[in-house]
């Protein structure tokens, strides 16, 4: 290993620690300023105001944002799951995992535009932040009338639970603001069930300023039933995976769309994981990390899923496990076939897809 300070001339070192203290010195004092302080959150929040998202409600385009590619994994660069999209003038969240709510609000989604939350299935890192998204919604949003929360048969039980669990919160609020500013109904939410047929033909779950949203039964068994999402809006199409195994269904359905978020689980670190585990006298875990393969998608099967449906854009999510940057790409990319005719994008949070009418582009960008 070489030894760059030796090659340093001498005094470099010290003059330069010399000037980064005094410079963070000066910066400490100038802080205790409440001048200077209100003009620093003056700039921050005129800063903050200046994005304004809204403006993706009608520009007649189809967006896509990524809330939260993580899984129920701790991870600090990822939340749970979460994609959102806005469409006929509406915003529409599918899934809303753990920590997705603060992306949202980072990345300054408009919630004022927020037209219904659609469940996949619920496992806890799907639904984690049902009631805080209502909240927020509510609370910032200022929505007036109950949330819709649509999803397969089971959604209502869901709903009942989040809405008994912030009951107490909502009469806080409402009680310390006022109705006026607080709408009670606006805390609210209204489960929407539909029950697509077990064999994977799509229904209708809603249609509405030119946006149609179809679901179809994906295979995440024992968890029963879970479905994709298709939203078909202005010429342009995303289709959501949610859970599943690599599915026939699920090329049926995302047949031709420009867009296919699919989840993945690098199932050959599970398997190093599971062994790990059970070497260090943990069989829980062992069995665990093993149990998960079987109701998950590789990402070689994503990518073939996507390019028998023939999809522009594939999009891995909902990422198991967490793994750091560089060595999430490689891991990611084991098995995949890449040959040149879509393209395969490994999720980050806060990557931004505009689908422009009229167009067969897909727009790439990061909030
Ligand atoms: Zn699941
Ligand atoms: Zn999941």
């Amino acid at each position: 290993m070489s030894d760059a300070s030796a090659a340093r001339p001498p005094g470099i070192a010290v003059s330069g620690g010399r000037a980064w203290l005094a410079v963070a010195l000066a910066a400490a004092v100038s802080l205790a300023c409440e001048g200077l302080q209100d003009r620093l959150i003056e700039r921050a929040v005129a800063r903050a105001q200046a994005v304004d998202r809204s403006e993706w409600l009608d520009d007649g385009a189809l967006h896509v944002v990524l809330c939260g590619t993580g899984s129920p994994l701790a991870d600090p660069s990822r939340a749970g799951p979460c994609t959102a999209v806005v469409a006929g003038g509406a915003l529409w969240i599918v899934d809303i995992g753990p920590g997705a709510t603060e992306r949202l609000l980072l990345d300054r989604m408009p919630l004022s535009g927020l037209a219904g939350v659609l469940l996949t299935h619920f496992h806890s890192d799907h639904i984690g932040e049902l009631g805080e998204l209502t909240l927020q919604s509510w609370a910032g949003g200022g929505r007036r009338e109950p949330l819709p929360v649509h999803g397969p048969p089971g959604v209502a039980r869901v709903v009942d639970g989040f809405v008994a669990a912030y009951a107490q919160d909502s009469a806080y609020r409402v009680a310390h603001h006022g109705a006026d500013v607080m709408p009670p109904a606006g805390s609210e939410m209204r489960a929407r069930p539909f029950d697509p047929p077990a064999d994977g033909t799509p229904v209708i779950v809603l249609e509405r300023d030119g946006l149609r949203v179809t679901a179809a039964r994906v295979d995440h068994a024992p968890v029963t039933p879970a479905v994709a999402y298709r939203f078909d809006y202005a010429g342009r199409s995303v289709v959501i995976s949610g859970d599943t195994v690599s599915s026939p269904a699920l090329v049926r359905f995302a047949q031709g769309a420009d867009l296919l978020v699919h989840e993945v689980l690098a199932d050959g670190v599970l398997r190093v994981a599971s062994r790990v585990a059970a070497e260090g006298g943990r069989p829980r875990l062992s069995k665990i990390a093993t149990d998960v393969i079987d109701y998950h998608t590789s990402p070689g099967e994503a990518v073939e899923v996507a390019r028998e449906a023939g999809v522009g854009t594939v999009v891995f999510s909902h990422l198991v496990p967490p793994l750091p940057g560089l060595l999430a790409e490689r891991v990611f990319e084991r098995g995949v076939v890449d040959d040149g005719r879509m393209d395969i994008v490994l999720g980050e949070d806060g990557m931004h897809f505009t689908l422009p009418a009229g167009s067969a582009e897909t727009l790439l960008e990061s909030l």
